[in-house]
Formats: structure tokens, sequence, C-alpha cells
């Protein structure tokens, strides 16, 4: 019987990402029931694993028994030190320049400017980053399983494309010659620094069965 996990998210994107990442294995993964009415825990640790564990713990007594998952995520700017980093959806939040991250207004808009902002100047080889995904996994409040997931990319000084979400269209591979905002969904979960986390955590998953 395929083993099944609940992930603390309801977003749809990140559902998709780690199902594709789980295709190949005998995983299920379902939303944890009832999450959109169950009060969110402050992300407040100064690292992905902190808060992907945190978020794990926290939503795995509400199911216990069962296998939950949880990530964080964001953009890792060498150049910046590593920000935005933990801080990633609420860069121009941080900075006063939005009231708070919402997905219905223009905090993608804004954080993007702010990395453009924070990156004038700094010369193309030392435009490099990585979007950088935490996975943890816990089972009735007691983490079990950590994974990384990455990708490597450089930031342009100007906005490329449309799709995507986040910092994507400021985010270019230099090998496909794209930013993330250029690809087809395919290629994008085929380098998703989730599907990535996803399938580094599954052998430590698989074991337990
Ligand atoms: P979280 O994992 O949902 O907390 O994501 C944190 C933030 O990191 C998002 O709001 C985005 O700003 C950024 N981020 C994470 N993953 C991606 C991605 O795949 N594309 C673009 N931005 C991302």
């Amino acid at each position: 019987m395929a083993l099944r996990l609940y992930a603390a998210t309801t977003n749809a994107g990140k559902l998709r990402d780690f199902r594709t990442a789980a295709q190949t294995y005998s995983l299920t993964i379902e939303p944890l029931p009832g999450l959109e009415t169950i009060p969110a825990p402050e992300e407040d640790g100064a690292t992905f694993a902190a808060n992907a564990i945190l978020k794990a713990v926290y939503y795995s007594r509400l199911a216990p028994g069962d296998l939950v998952i949880a990530d964080d995520s964001g953009l890792e700017v060498d150049a910046l030190g590593g920000a935005p980093g933990v801080r990633s959806a609420r860069y121009a939040a941080d900075a006063g320049l939005v009231d708070s991250p919402d997905a219905n207004d223009n905090t993608d808009v804004w954080n993007n400017m702010l990395l453009l902002q924070r990156m004038a100047g700094v010369p193309a080889a030392q435009r490099t980053a990585r979007y950088h995904c935490v996975l943890a996994a816990a089972l009735s409040g007691v983490v079990e399983h950590t994974a990384d997931g990455s990708v490597e990319g450089v930031i342009l000084d100007a906005p490329r494309g449309t799709g995507g979400f986040g910092y994507d269209p400021l985010f270019y591979l230099p090998d496909l010659g794209k930013t993330m905002a250029e690809l087809d969904l395919e290629t994008k979960l085929s380098l998703s620094h989730r599907g990535r986390a996803f399938a580094a955590l599954v052998p430590s998953l698989l074991e337990r069965r």
C-alpha cells in the first residue's frame, strides 16, 4: 500500500511540485485535512530548516500517527550575504514598502523592485543566487527527517517573462538562457528546489516502512 503523507500546505503550486516528485514512488500526498481553518504558526526561525521543522512539528500534532511534511523556501543572493533568505516572502514588507505579504496584492512586484535596487551596480559575475528549499517530515509532534534542495541561477538587472511567481522574472538560468518566469511549467517543475528536496527526502521516508 502506498505511504500517505500529509503536506502542511494549501498552496496548489507546492502540492504539484511534491506530487510530481513523488510520482515514481509508492507515496500519496494529500493536503493536511482542515488546514485552512488551523491558525498558522509564526515562521520566526532564523533558517529554512528551523521554519520547516517548526511547521512540520506543529501540524503533525494535529494529525497524530500520520507523517506530515512542511517546507520553507526562498531566494539566497550571494552578493547580499544570502538575503532575502528566510525573509523572501516578506522582503519588501520588512523594509516598510508594503504593509504585509498578501497573495492578492503586489508583494511580488515590491519584493522584486527592492531586490533590483539592492543589486544595482553589482557586476554580472557577482550576481549568483539560488532558490533553496528545506523539507521536514514529522510524526505526532516529533521531527523525523529533513532534506534540502536548491537550484542555482543569476539575478538579472531587469525582469523577463510573465510565468511563475515570486522572484522568477529576475531569476535567470544561464544553462537554459531563460528566467524561471520564461519556462514552461514542465521544465520549471523538473528543476524545482521543492521537487529536489522532496526527492532527497523520499529514501528516508521509504526506509521506515
Ligand atoms: P514559502 O516557502 O512559501 O515561505 O516561500 C517564501 C518566498 O520565497 C515566496 O514568497 C517567494 O517570494 C520565494 N520563493 C520560494 N520559491 C519560489 C519559486 O519557486 N519561485 C519564486 N519565488 C519563490
